[in-house]
């Protein structure tokens, strides 16, 4: 198994709803994403996959949506007031937890086809949350397929 890890950095605003702390205040962040790669081959290249091919398309991905952008749970009434600016806000379903953020970041990671395991955001320099989706547990040998009868 051959692993690899991206760093992309990018600042986000957001708030939290229904969160009892200074959280639910609008405020920024300088993030950090630590994209990880896994195959258990290497290309043609010996590569899991070209580290600036990962720059060149997630960067562009979070450039585009969450760089120096507010991102806020729809429902949020902050969103109208800042797009009635002319301002862009970047909406999700769940609160903007950096739990949340990971797992988006983990999911446009896949859509761009990469053989990603897991994604890291650092909130602050102390604080991280980590994504990585429940794997189903390993068949065993003898399950399906197998057309060996027992001797
Ligand atoms: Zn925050």
């Amino acid at each position: 198994m051959y692993e690899i890890v991206k760093h992309i950095e990018f600042c986000f605003g957001h708030r939290l709803i229904d969160y009892d702390g200074k959280c639910n205040q609008p405020h920024g962040h300088n993030g950090r994403a630590e994209i990880r790669l896994a195959h258990n081959k290497l290309n043609e290249q010996g590569m899991v996959a070209d580290f600036r091919d990962i720059r060149h398309s997630m960067q562009a991905w979070i450039d585009e949506n969450l760089d120096h952008r507010m991102i806020l749970q729809r429902g949020d009434p902050l969103i109208e007031a800042i797009e009635n600016l002319g301002q862009h806000v970047y909406v999700i379903e769940e609160n903007p937890t950096t739990e949340n953020l990971a797992r988006l970041l983990y999911e446009q990671t896949e859509l761009q086809g990469f053989p990603v395991v897991s994604v890291t955001l650092w909130e602050t320099s102390d604080s991280y949350a980590t994504y990585t989706p429940k794997r189903l547990p390993k068949q065993p040998k003898n399950d399906i397929g197998s057309e060996t009868t027992a001797p």
